[in-house]
């Protein structure tokens, strides 16, 4: 079994409701994507120390359409 992120590999989306003005927000990608400095084969090594969650959690950045306000939010990972 592999721990996977269900959104990254496109098993399922979450739905994220804007702070400010309550639209769905959406999906920019884990955040490891906006990291200069790692290199993508290290992805799940690097992701559980620069993004600050646990290995078990991937971190995606969420925008709004209509205000450009982002957010993270920490998908559970599971086994596939
Ligand atoms: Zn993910
Ligand atoms: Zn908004």
């Amino acid at each position: 079994m592999d721990l996977v992120c269900p959104v990254c590999n496109g098993l399922y989306e979450i739905n994220v409701t804007c702070d400010i003005c309550f639209k769905n927000m959406i999906d920019k990608g884990p955040v490891v994507n906006y990291l200069d400095d790692y290199s993508p084969y290290l992805l799940d090594d690097i992701a559980a120390k620069v993004d600050g969650a646990p290995s078990y959690k991937c971190v995606h950045i969420y925008q709004c359409p209509n205000c450009k306000h982002d957010k993270r939010v920490e998908i559970d990972r599971i086994y596939i």
